[in-house]
């Protein structure tokens, strides 16, 4: 490990000293030749644990919902490692449905979804969002910042992006492993705690809210805030009313 993650605290807790280092997005979601050069940061031994677990998981079912070439080769990773997970695989083809489904007033079409557990899909975009404002930008997140990630609905996603057009003290643009992992994200200028994401995984859609049939979100919006503050009012607001309760599937 390299000094450089020794020292410092941990980029997810912010409590605990950094004691591993960690890829802010798994390798596991990478075809084995775009692994090179992923982000890393400092953390400790259980948000670590904890993360990998997560990761562990939806790396089995994100390539599923796979808009995205190079997701055929995480797909075969993935029939490997069903083929050595069982009770993964039972899960899973249980889940299995087929639905006719029109999207936005198109024509009905048969498709194909799997279940998939939204709730983790967040919470790993919380560990990145943590992640990737060390690595740009060096913050220390901690219990005194509100962070989160979710998809939104149109209407949050609007209202969020008011605050993404706006103007930036920092800005950044990456694609990872050519377009299996894409991110923007933007630091305020006023506040260097306040960041805001956009990140998408393989362009992978998901949908199934029973309240709002037929919307998809292919977005993991992110942010963090300082707690107490105006900002984390607003941004609090638009995450607890605009959020899309999907992630309970992944559509084929
Ligand atoms: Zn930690």
């Amino acid at each position: 490990m390299g000094k450089a993650f020794k020292s410092g605290l941990c980029a997810y807790c912010g409590v605990a000293g950094s004691t591993t280092a960690d890829h802010v997005i798994a390798r596991g979601f990478f075809p084995q030749d775009l692994r090179a050069n992923l982000p890393k940061v400092g953390a400790c031994q259980e948000c670590n644990h904890k993360k990998s677990k997560l990761e562990h998981a939806l790396t089995a079912v994100m390539p599923f919902g796979a808009r995205h070439g190079r997701a055929s080769e995480a797909l075969l990773t993935v029939e490997r490692m069903l083929a050595r997970n069982k009770p993964l695989h039972r899960l899973m083809a249980l889940g299995f449905r087929s639905v006719f489904r029109s999207i936005n007033g198109s024509p009905w079409m048969r498709e194909t979804t799997v279940p998939f557990d939204g709730e983790s899909l967040e919470l790993l975009g919380e560990y990145m969002v943590k992640g990737l404002a060390r690595h740009h930008w060096g913050l220390d997140l901690g219990v005194d910042t509100y962070v989160r990630a979710s998809f939104l609905n149109d209407v949050g996603a609007a209202a969020f992006d008011q605050f993404f057009e706006g103007s930036a003290g920092g800005r950044v643009v990456n694609d990872l492993g050519e377009g299996v992992f894409r991110y923007e994200g933007i630091q305020s200028a006023e506040d260097v705690n306040v960041t805001l994401w956009k990140m998408s995984i393989y362009g992978a859609e998901v949908g199934g809210d029973p309240l709002l049939v037929g919307q998809r979100a292919s977005l993991i919006y992110g942010v963090s805030v300082s707690k107490d503050t105006r900002a984390a009012e607003l941004l609090s607001t638009i995450f607890r009313d605009g959020e899309l309760a999907a992630g309970r599937s992944v559509s084929l």
